[in-house]
């Protein structure tokens, strides 16, 4: 396998995986980002032949330096699994496709950004997506035997955050330390933000709506504080399937790497339905979380919003963590992004490529209008 994103928190619970199947799994190429020291240690242990930086100066000796591109469509690799984050993964993802490569997908911008052009790609060489996200692992576990035609509806859980019962008027004083401790999932920083605005919801329902070919209008999303049930399918008889394990993102990722098989792994806890005693369900209140309305909302009227959606959240949230902006001008700027931008429908990846520059200027727009940063 490649491993894009090896030094990320998917990347590093990846390579947890490969470290306890080694007769099973051998890295070929490891793509890290600015932790060098991370990304050193890395290929010190797993010896790929590939590796990529985005460093210049940092030439290893024992590997070949490459582009993500070439590594994603090197002959000797078999699966890429995409652990990037943001819009960096999507070139090597089309690369990957376009060798015939298998993808397991953790780098859910991608599929946001440019869901249609990727899954055209993938149908015509009858490749599908693995998913790494728990939600859609979830589902396409429940889907196992099934066929899509019978789906009635998937409902996608989310845990709602550690905010989901502060009033506005404490949402406005949410700090970047507060919105980093998630209540249950151990993740990255952008996707913990995500997760508190729950725009990362949003984010999941196109995710679903590529992946699983489904209407905005199948999938459904019902708050769950334990996240033991990772997302569930009803199908047209009224059967309802779920997919329950402890929330650790380990398990999604070795189902993405044995598939078709289940392997045994004694490292992965284990779920104790009687210590679990109960599990909690609830609606969602779209008016307390304006990031998740505007997701929906870009999902729905497609093209190239959903890639302006994507790309204006992360300028966002990186103003947000560095304390330029407040957590509720999360939703505020990335709604003023939206409105000023013509949506134009089945973009080509030129296309798409252009919206991140765009982004960018529109973000500084926004913050210099306001009279610069706090
Ligand atoms: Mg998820």
């Amino acid at each position: 396998m490649a491993l894009l994103g090896s030094t990320g928190s998917i990347g590093r619970q990846c390579l947890e995986i490969v470290r306890a199947f080694p007769e099973r799994l051998k890295v070929v190429g490891l793509a890290g980002g600015r932790n060098l020291t991370l990304l050193q240690k890395q290929l010190e242990e797993f010896r790929p032949q590939l590796f990529y930086s985005l460093d210049p100066d940092f030439n290893p000796p024992g590997a070949e330096k490459v582009s993500l591109e070439e590594m994603a469509a090197h002959p000797d690799v078999d699966l890429v699994v995409v652990a990037t984050s943001g819009g960096a993964g999507l070139k090597p993802t089309l690369a990957a496709l376009r060798a015939g490569k298998d993808i397991a997908l953790a780098n859910k911008e991608v599929l946001v950004a440019a869901g249609e052009l990727l899954i055209a790609e993938a149908r015509e060489r009858g490749i599908t997506f693995r998913p790494i996200d728990s939600e859609h692992s979830a589902i396409w576990q429940c889907l196992q035997g099934e066929e899509g035609k019978e789906i009635e509806e998937v409902i996608l859980t989310a845990s709602g955050g550690p905010f989901r019962n502060l009033t506005q008027e404490e949402m406005a004083h949410i700090t970047p330390e507060e919105a980093l401790r998630h209540p249950t999932w151990k993740m990255g920083r952008k996707v913990t933000v995500d997760s508190a605005t729950l725009f990362n919801k949003g984010m999941e329902v196109i995710e679903a709506h590529w992946l699983f070919g489904l209407d905005f209008e199948q999938i459904k999303i019902i708050i769950h504080p334990q996240a033991v049930v990772h997302s569930l399918v009803r199908f047209v008889d009224g059967s309802l399937k779920a997919q329950l394990a402890p929330p650790d993102m380990r398990l999604p990722i070795q189902y993405a790497l044995s598939y078709p098989e289940r392997w045994g792994n004694s490292e992965l806890p284990q779920l104790d339905l009687e210590k679990l005693a109960r599990l909690e369900f609830e609606p969602v209140n779209l008016d307390r979380f304006p990031c998740l309305r505007l997701a929906l909302q870009a999902g729905r009227e497609g093209g190239t919003y959903p890639a302006v959606l994507s790309a204006a959240d992360e300028r966002a949230v990186e103003l947000f963590l560095s304390g330029q902006i407040g957590f509720l001008d999360i939703p505020e700027l990335i709604s003023w992004v939206l409105e000023q931008h013509e949506g134009k429908a089945h973009p080509s990846l030129e296309e798409i490529l252009e919206i991140e520059p765009w982004v960018e200027e529109k973000v500084s727009e926004f913050v210099r209008s306001r009279g610069g940063v706090r």
